[in-house]
């Protein structure tokens, strides 16, 4: 309960941002992490009023720049737990650029994408991950373009952590949230998130599978647990053939949809070091002394001094 604010929620009744939300909240009170050492980041749309609803540091910031905000303050304090939180529009399509380079620079932090095809906030376009074709109840015409598939863009971009979780598997999720934070690197959340109100296609009734055809398929959902088939995605030894096979059988998971959709984590190594430590090659005594520990004055005067600026703007 620390953990939540009493600002006013105005999402849709039903939405799947909640359980998201939710989940955090819950991973922040098992893991104990100290309110004023984690701070939230969120993009534009709905998933951006994530930062409003959880009692830490919070961050509202552009659309599509979530990363380069998380990843500069969590390189300015490396104590602080940092997660940053957008849309699928937000992080797959504007965002797409920071995205990859974020995952070759493996900062260790969090990134959870709220993943519904559709641009939300703004009624309900075609989002990136919106399959080739279908047309939600918010499209006068089928989707024209194909999907970007999250978790494979993850897996070749360098992120050293892949996961998907659903919205209304809240424990499960949480689960994930927890081991995505204790991570050391950057992890990725891919987190399916059914839109009530403008995705007609992949709802709640969807995942749950009850539109497959046969009766004993309709017992069971499509989404089913990576964990239940005794799917292994660590990589246990640098160098060699294994980290490449545990790249493939994760691209290959990541291609599964429709009637079989995998949540879990899809693939984790923690042998390529967070870029924390690469920076120590560099600056020794980064983690003792990072940015947000240096004093900003010399001799009782700022080190920078805008008295010049200030002046020129005064009126
Ligand atoms: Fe949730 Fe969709 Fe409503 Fe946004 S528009 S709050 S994603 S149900
Ligand atoms: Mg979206």
């Amino acid at each position: 309960k620390h953990y939540k604010t009493d600002v006013h929620n105005d999402w849709c009744p039903g939405c799947g941002d909640f359980g998201i939300v939710n989940a955090i909240q819950m991973a922040m009170a098992e893991l104990q992490i100290p309110r004023h050492q984690a701070a939230i980041f969120s993009g534009i749309g709905c998933s951006g009023k994530t930062s409003h609803f959880i009692n830490v540091y919070g961050i509202h910031t552009l659309h599509g720049r979530v990363l380069p905000f998380a990843q500069g303050a969590k390189l300015t304090n490396p104590q602080m737990t940092v997660v940053a939180a957008g849309g699928d529009g937000d992080g797959l399509g504007i965002g797409a650029g920071h995205f990859v380079a974020a995952g070759r620079r493996n900062i260790d932090m969090t990134y959870i994408v709220f993943d519904n095809g559709v641009y939300g906030l703004t009624k309900g376009q075609a989002s990136p991950t919106l399959r080739l074709g279908e047309k939600t109840k918010s499209l006068p015409t089928p989707n024209a373009n194909y999907n970007v598939n999250p978790i494979g863009l993850a897996v070749v971009s360098g992120f050293t952590f892949v996961a998907r979780g659903y919205s209304y598997d809240v424990r499960h999720l949480k689960d994930l949230i927890k081991a995505a934070i204790a991570h050391p690197g950057l992890a990725f959340l891919d987190v399916l998130q059914p839109c009530p109100t403008y995705n007609d296609i992949n709802t709640r009734d969807w995942y749950a599978g009850h539109d497959l055809a046969t009766e004993s398929q309709a017992r069971h959902s499509r989404i089913y647990k990576l964990e239940d088939q005794g799917y292994d995605p660590v990589v246990h030894y640098s160098g060699g053939a294994e980290v490449d096979e545990r790249l493939s059988q994760a691209l290959i998971r990541s291609l599964e949809w429709d009637s079989k959709i995998p949540i879990g984590v899809f693939y984790k190594n923690e042998l390529v070091g967070p870029y924390e430590h690469r920076i120590i090659n560099n600056i020794p005594n980064y983690m003792e002394n990072p940015p947000a520990a240096q004093s900003i004055a010399r001799n009782a005067k700022p080190r920078t001094d805008i008295s010049g600026l200030l002046d020129s703007l005064e009126i």
